[in-house]
């Protein structure tokens, strides 16, 4: 894979080179949407792009100087011609005061006389009076105004403002692209494939995941399955265990082991069944569960992932979900034995 100089992450090369030569040419829209599934590096880029349009003398590549003025107020992170608009504090989305501020921003000439760089991340944190105020800063004349919203779910964006921008894709590297970088930054590089899988082959997810203890964790987790399916453990118990964990990583694993086993039973290839089997019997367990008080399970853990983004009792949603599958497993259980 080539790498081009300046782009955050080797994966990125290729869009890194395609961008810069449309800035420079003067092709590229000053109002983007990076968007990608989490843990592929749409930040770093965006950081990265803005160090590089900021710079006076980047060079051909679009790599940042790294001493002129601009360079080193990036460095220090004080550089007054770049706003970064994020979910504040205690909050779920961005307001639409922080949007206002935008246009200020925009209208007003930079403090360096260079360019100016938004970035708003996540873009679609924006609820719809944020977006329509966006999209009347969209409006203003921002000749020197480079606007980058980032996303992870494009489709929650309004249609108006995905079509005042150009979208950028940011697709997930090739798996052998991934663990090649990822094995370089590993302490321990053989859990590289496992920790990709977990991660959906994104790679900086799966760096954060390493720094988590996932492997160990997920394995832990499949034991808990297993351990409510054979009636050994207690819903209630599980759920206030779950709920001192990053509850939306969590889910997603949960449902990551029963789509397995759904894929195990209609014989599809596991993605993460080969994690866990050095640790766990899931391939019994597939046997013994059956289709159906599967799928519903499955909904049952998309019920509870919609649920926890907006709901303050995030255990009272584990416990809900919990001992519905107790019940589904008990009686999966009695038939069995029947
Ligand atoms: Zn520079």
């Amino acid at each position: 894979m080539s790498v081009e100089l300046g782009a955050p992450y080797p994966w990125h090369g290729p869009m890194w080179g395609r961008l810069q030569s449309g800035w420079r040419s003067g092709r590229l829209p000053h109002a983007l949407i990076f968007h990608g599934m989490p843990g592929v590096g749409k930040r770093a880029f965006a950081e990265a792009f803005a160090a590089s349009v900021l710079c006076r003398n980047s060079d051909d590549k679009g790599r940042p100087c790294g001493i002129c003025g601009e360079c080193q107020l990036m460095a220090a992170g004080t550089h007054p011609d770049i706003t970064r608009v994020e979910i504040l504090e205690d909050k779920k989305e961005i307001g639409i005061d922080q949007i206002r501020e935008l246009r200020e921003v925009v209208t007003l000439r930079s403090h360096r006389a260079g360019f100016k760089v938004v970035i708003v991340d996540p873009a679609d944190a924006m609820n719809v009076n944020s977006s329509n105020a966006l999209l009347k800063t969209l409006e203003e004349p921002s000749g020197d105004t480079l606007l980058i919203l980032l996303t992870a779910r494009f489709g929650a964006l309004l249609p108006t403002v995905r079509s005042r921008c150009q979208a950028v894709a940011f697709p997930t590297p090739a798996a052998a692209d991934a663990e090649a970088w990822l094995r370089g930054v590993l302490d321990r590089p053989d859990d590289a494939p496992a920790l990709l899988a977990l991660a959906d082959g994104a790679p900086l997810k799966a760096q954060y995941l390493a720094g988590q203890d996932a492997l160990p964790m997920a394995a832990g987790l499949i034991r808990e399955l297993e351990a409510l399916a054979t009636g050994k453990s207690d819903p209630l118990a599980v759920a206030e265990r779950w709920a001192k964990s990053d509850i939306p990583t969590t889910l997603s694993w949960v449902g990551g082991v029963l789509y397995d086993l759904a894929r195990l039973k209609f014989g599809g290839v596991p993605s993460l069944i080969n994690i866990v089997s050095r640790t766990s019997p899931l391939h019994d367990f597939a046997s013994r569960t059956d289709p159906g008080p599967l799928f519903e399970m499955i909904d049952r853990v998309r019920e509870a992932q919609r649920d926890a983004l907006t709901s303050l009792n995030q255990q009272m949603i584990l416990e809900g979900m919990l001992l519905h599958w107790n019940e589904r497993f008990t009686n999966m259980n009695k038939r069995a034995k029947s």
